[in-house]
């Protein structure tokens, strides 16, 4: 961050403030992490705050502390739009354009506050009067982290903010694996475990918690991949009718897309989810190495992300949508 931008921020910290603090739609163990993370530093420190997250979140964060402090817009659209309103600051954390909280941006487009973005995505739009973005970041946590330090705060981390951080910096680098993880990543990490975090149980509590049918439907995932072997390429599908055969909640299909990754030589894959709701496909796009599957997702599928990990939709049919794919993919050389 511009040294005169931390300076700024710090007098407009150094009086109690208003202060609303926003992850993305979907929000991930990033978004929620980052969030919740920033709330509790921001509390301690006198202020006002109040994290709004456009739509709900998954039960497996719901053991995250401050958790039921959240305020979802979608749920709450009144008492949310007039918190929004008041704010005198609002912070966007783990996105960088307002489209990517879904009807929010409607709101968030006509409000007065000083935006505070802090994210680690590509092509940040400048809606904010202070930009904290930077894609060499594994996590939005990494940088929350960053951000208090820069504040001069580091002696306000402890065990409760220290724990919201830990778990976006280790769900989105995908428990320490991908490129963003650092040797600095590791540092913070061991201050982290040091200050508290239970590091043992964070990773049951978000990965081991599985209902018996979230398996099942994994299984039907997992059934349903098609390979295309010279192109390095796998995906999978999961239509509308078998996310209710196995009871879809959501979450369960959090993670999945990795496992196309899992076979020997596969470099892309992805996975579509009927949204019958929403009258779309979700997708979302994994690689390994060098395919940007950022660039992948904004081409075709009105999407974006990060180069090894991006997401997207689709309005058309599950197969017209896969025919799509497979189309693309038949012209790559991986
Ligand atoms: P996921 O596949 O886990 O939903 O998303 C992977 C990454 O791509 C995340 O960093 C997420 O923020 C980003 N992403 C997912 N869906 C979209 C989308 O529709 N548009 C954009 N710009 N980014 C997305
Ligand atoms: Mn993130």
């Amino acid at each position: 961050m511009k040294i005169q931008d931390i300076q700024a921020i710090q007098s407009l910290l150094a009086s109690p403030k208003k202060i609303a603090i926003i992850p993305h739609r979907g929000p991930d163990g990033d978004a929620m992490g980052s969030t919740l993370g920033l709330y509790h530093f921001l509390i301690k420190n006198n202020h006002q705050a109040t994290v709004i997250a456009p739509n709900d979140f998954p039960n497996f964060l719901a053991w995250l502390p401050g958790s039921e402090t959240v305020k979802i817009f979608e749920k709450e659209t009144e008492i949310c739009t007039k918190i929004l309103q008041e704010a005198e600051i609002i912070f966007t954390l783990d996105f960088n354009a307002f489209h990517r909280t879904g009807e929010m941006e409607h709101t968030l487009n006509k409000l007065n506050a000083t935006f505070i973005m802090i994210d680690h995505h590509q092509k940040p739009d400048d809606y904010a009067a202070y930009t904290y973005s930077d894609t060499s970041y594994g996590s939005t946590c990494e940088m929350v982290y960053n951000f208090i330090n820069f504040l001069n705060k580091k002696e306000d981390i402890d065990k409760t903010i220290a724990t919201c951080i830990y778990t976006g910096i280790l769900t989105d680098s995908g428990s320490f694996r991908f490129p963003g993880t650092t040797g600095n990543t590791h540092r913070i990490i061991a201050e982290l475990i040091d200050l508290g975090v239970e590091n043992t149980e964070i990773p049951v509590l978000l990965f081991d918690n599985s209902s018996f049918s979230r398996l099942q439907l994994l299984g039907r995932a997992l059934q349903n991949m098609k390979i295309f072997e010279e192109h390095k390429t796998s995906y999978m599908t999961l239509t509308q009718e078998e996310l209710d055969s196995f009871h879809y909640v959501k979450g369960d299909t959090e993670g999945i897309v990795n496992y196309g990754l899992s076979i020997k030589d596969i470099v892309f894959t992805a996975i579509f989810i009927e949204n019958k709701d929403e009258g779309i496909i979700k997708i979302s796009f994994r690689s390994q190495g060098g395919f940007d599957v950022n660039q992948f997702a904004r081409d075709h599928f009105n999407g974006g992300g990060h180069s090894n990990a991006a997401g997207g939709r689709s309005e058309v049919s599950m197969e017209e949508t896969v025919q799509k794919f497979e189309d693309l993919v038949k012209k790559l050389t991986l």
